[in-house]
């Protein structure tokens, strides 16, 4: 039958729009499933499916009668031209106040357009970050929605059934206009890369550095684990560093060290240059990836150019292993401080109104970069919602003062190991840059005055009658 049954439908019945049905059903839903190779949906229904109250339907029609109104359906497929193809087919069979859901990742830009091109029509469109992967999907994803505002107490309560829940409060709330949802997954995901990074620096250093092994290794993560640095990408870690295959041999040690990316950090990056926001920590997390993926390339480097000779370590191996813990810590919250920076600037640049404290809660469970540490985020913004800098916080200002110590002996020591640390590093300087009132760009004004004639402005304390505060002044450095 064609009857309006489904509380909600769902077009993409690949991995993560399979799972997020089967949520969605065990939450108490009626979901109708869609897919463009609609034998797809036989399969599913007569397999994955079995038993629930899921729907299906063969054609967009035949799907959109199914909807109970305001007909409410999420797009989970390949982000880009498919999104906007189903978009296209669905429209001419939708009325005013049907809510249209992409729950893909897709980029931002893509997402303020839609929402614009819609809201045109009288239809809603909401953009929606989902993280969490396949296991995510099926039992609790993080979920961020942003777009035409309308939608949201339409959808609230199907969301927030769905998405994970932490300390009793689920990591899904509306996150703002137009594009803000997919904005905030994108940054999310560069978040993500950063994360991904300093483990990996730790890793090495504890390797190459202190000669550890695999098991080793893996020991002090899950020790790491169950202080400040207790996460989902710690803990997989420890895992990964504790899997051997067949001969007995860490598996970790034999995949190729080159780095795949789908682009969402470079997105991020982008968007920090577009912004000027020194978004430092990421940045460098996506250029390791593509260093990484020179291997032909390093490897012929590595016959040509060489460092210092590695010692075995003579010092207190396990205090420069709880240092490496606070260097990790306090990178961390570098890479946080930046990326909450970089939204405070965008909220300005396309005009939405983000809300930092659930950003934080959206992230605290569910997706990849789950932990501890976003409690402790959630609860600095909800103290002060206005907050600056998430450095300017106690609990983090605290934070980095006691990790700031073992953070610079690590950089030191991995700077005369030789091993690269860009995360740790670029972390440190932007610490070391943004907590001084003066930093050396007045050479730098000079230089482009001297070559440019750019101009320069001087400190106020110079400003006299003839040179008021605020006044741009060239000068002839060279007299002639
Ligand atoms: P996917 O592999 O990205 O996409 C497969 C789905 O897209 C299938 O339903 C496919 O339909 C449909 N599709 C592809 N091209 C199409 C086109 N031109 N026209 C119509 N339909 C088309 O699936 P996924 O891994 O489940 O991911 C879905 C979305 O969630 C993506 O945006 C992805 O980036 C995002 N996401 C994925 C993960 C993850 O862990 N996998 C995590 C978070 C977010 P057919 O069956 O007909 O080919």
């Amino acid at each position: 039958s064609t009857q309006a049954v489904a509380d909600i439908g769902l077009i993409g019945l690949a991995v993560m729009g399979q799972n997020l049905i089967l949520n969605m059903n065990d939450k108490g839903y009626t979901v109708c499933a869609y897919n463009r190779t609609t034998s797809k949906v036989d399969d599913f229904l007569n397999n994955e499916a079995k038993g629930t109250n899921v729907v299906g339907a063969h054609s967009v029609e035949e799907f959109v009668a199914k909807l109970k109104r305001p007909r409410k359906m999420i797009i989970l497929v390949k982000a880009g031209a498919a999104v906007d193809a189903f978009i296209e087919q669905l429209v001419p069979h939708l009325e005013k106040g049907d809510i249209i859901i992409d729950g893909g990742n897709s980029h931002y830009p893509d997402s303020i357009r839609r929402t614009k091109e819609l809201e045109a029509k009288g239809l809603l469109f909401v953009g929606s970050g989902v993280s969490g992967g396949e296991e995510g999907a099926r039992h609790g994803p993080s979920i961020m929605p942003g777009g035409s505002e309308a939608a949201w107490p339409a959808i609230k309560e199907i969301f927030q059934k769905t998405a994970a829940q932490s300390d009793g409060e689920p990591c899904c709330d509306w996150v703002g206009g137009t594009g803000a949802g997919h904005y905030v997954k994108m940054v999310h995901n560069g978040i993500e890369y950063g994360d991904m990074q300093l483990i990996c620096e730790a890793y090495d250093i504890l390797k190459q550095g202190l000669g550890l092994k695999e098991t080793e290794i893996g020991d002090i993560f899950a020790e790491w684990n169950n202080g400040v640095l207790d996460s989902f990408l710690i803990d997989i870690t420890k895992d990964i560093l504790k899997f051997n295959d067949e001969q007995g041999v860490p598996l970790v040690t034999k995949i190729l060290d080159s780095a795949g990316q789908k682009g969402t950090g470079k997105w991020t990056a982008i968007n920090a240059l577009d912004l000027g926001q020194p978004l430092t920590l990421i940045g460098e997390a996506v250029f390791a990836r593509c260093l990484s993926s020179l291997k032909g390339e390093r490897t012929r480097a590595s016959q040509i150019l060489s460092g210092p000779q590695i010692k075995p370590f003579e010092g207190d191996k396990k205090q420069f292993i709880a240092d490496l813990e606070q260097a990790l810590y306090a990178s961390k919250i570098v890479s946080y401080a930046q990326g909450f920076m970089l939204m405070r600037e965008a909220a300005k640049e396309y005009d939405w109104k983000l809300n930092n404290p659930s950003i934080a809660l959206m992230w605290r469970g569910g997706c990849i970069i789950r932990s501890v540490f976003l409690k402790d985020i959630t609860a600095a913004f909800r103290k002060n919602p206005e907050l600056e800098n998430l450095l300017f916080d106690d609990f983090f200002n605290k934070a980095i003062h006691n990790a700031q110590e073992g953070w610079r002996r690590v950089v030191a020591q991995a700077i005369l190991w030789g091993i690269p640390t860009p995360a740790f590093s670029s972390a440190l300087a932007f610490f070391d840059g943004y907590r001084r009132e003066t930093v050396p760009a007045n050479l730098l004004q000079a230089q482009r005055d001297f070559f440019g004639a750019h101009g320069y402005q001087l400190l106020p304390q110079y400003a006299t009658d003839k040179q008021p505060a605020g006044t741009w002044h060239h000068t002839n450095w060279t007299g002639r």
